[in-house]
């Protein structure tokens, strides 16, 4: 039987959305604890964002309305990364995981246990997957592209690794230490990286733009034509 494995962010829903929900959070942080207006401070982070990337928003905006200290830096980062993100799974995802719910269907993600947990329980993913795993929790040497965790899937479900599906946005770290243990790797093109082009050991075995194209026709030919049990 088939078993799905999907990525977070940027899969099953767009990141892009969890950043502006934390970017909200520090404004209203900003009001209350120094004054700055709402709508400027956010306006303020959305454009550094589209400016410079993410790396110093914090330190920038609370430059620009004169309050940076190392302090507010750090309070910045913690109200972000505490709160309680206002996200919704992409339609695709959402039809997707509803559709395929006879499937076995675990989430591989990285990143801080605490921030991906809490999108996880906003996304409502957890009751609608066998498992979540967050890599973090079992040591940054387990994260991606280490294939510790999809190798406990194949013990839990004891199949092959040919049975294993992972659908991922990262070809940087999401398929190249799978690969080669036979997992079958799909890349949705979708996020930062979908423009980049990588080397064949990096790279999916297959591509799609969406996840309406993980058809079973689609699952059964890419694990082999071995029909679900
Ligand atoms: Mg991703």
């Amino acid at each position: 039987m088939a078993v799905l494995v999907f990525d977070l962010d940027d899969t099953l829903y767009d990141e892009i959305t969890y950043v502006h929900s934390g970017f909200m959070a520090v404004s209203q942080f900003m009001n209350v604890s120094l004054g700055i207006p709402v709508e400027a401070s956010y306006a303020f982070m959305r454009n550094e964002l589209t400016k410079s990337g993410r790396g110093q928003v914090f330190n920038s905006t609370l430059e620009h309305f004169g309050f940076y200290t190392k302090t507010n830096v750090k309070k910045c980062i913690s109200v972000y990364r505490a709160h309680d993100p206002q996200i919704e799974l992409s339609p695709d995802a959402h039809t997707c995981l509803t559709e395929k719910s006879s499937y076995p269907i675990y989430i591989v993600t990285d990143g801080n246990k605490h921030v991906q947990n809490k999108k996880l329980t906003a996304l409502g993913l957890k009751k609608r997957v066998k498992f979540c795993y967050i890599t973090y929790r079992y040591g940054l040497k387990n994260s991606k592209p280490s294939p510790y965790v999809f190798n406990k899937i194949c013990e839990k479900e004891m199949v092959a690794t040919s049975q294993v599906i992972y659908i991922g946005d990262n070809p940087t770290k999401d398929f190249v230490g799978i690969k080669p243990l036979g997992f079958i790797t799909v890349r949705i093109m979708k996020g930062n990286y979908k423009h980049l082009v990588k080397s064949d050991e990096y790279e999916a075995d297959y591509q799609i733009q969406s996840l309406d194209e993980l058809t079973d026709s689609f699952i059964n030919t890419i694990t082999n034509g071995i029909e679900r049990c």
